[in-house]
């Protein structure tokens, strides 16, 4: 199963992630980080499910020695201890969806948010530049 742990994110997620969880926070929103690092095969299932496109992508890669480096994150918005999926939540009620102003934080701290992407919007993906 695909790791959920902060710690098998590479060095500069591991620094950017309790920020944006604070941030967000800040404003109302909670997030849960549902998934950090996958190895190749869940790659290819989230690929055969329709989740990525990608055969490698940002949330594969490890370190010299072989050990999960993620360099992307997915979160989802929870309420009540419950996931909601749907972009248009908006659990803080300030009139913005919840996903884009995550992604406007974690922008903030200079990543790049999936929901920005212009062929496959990843709303709860957030990942180093380019990775
Ligand atoms: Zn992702």
């Amino acid at each position: 199963m695909a790791s959920r742990n902060p710690k098998d994110c590479c060095q500069a997620l591991q620094e950017i992630i309790p920020k944006v969880i604070a941030d967000a926070k800040a404003i109302g929103i909670i997030i849960v980080i549902y998934c950090t690092w996958r190895s190749l095969k869940e790659q290819m299932d989230a690929v055969k499910a329709g989740l990525s496109k990608r055969k490698f992508g940002a949330h594969n890669y490890v370190d010299d020695n072989n050990k999960p480096a993620s360099e992307a994150f997915d979160f989802y918005i929870d309420k009540f201890g419950k996931p909601l999926w749907s972009t248009a939540s908006d659990t803080n009620q300030d009139g913005h969806p919840d996903y884009i102003q995550v992604g406007e934080i974690g922008k903030k701290y200079g990543l790049e948010y999936g929901g920005d992407w212009e062929t496959f919007k990843d709303f709860d993906h957030l990942q180093i530049k380019g990775a």
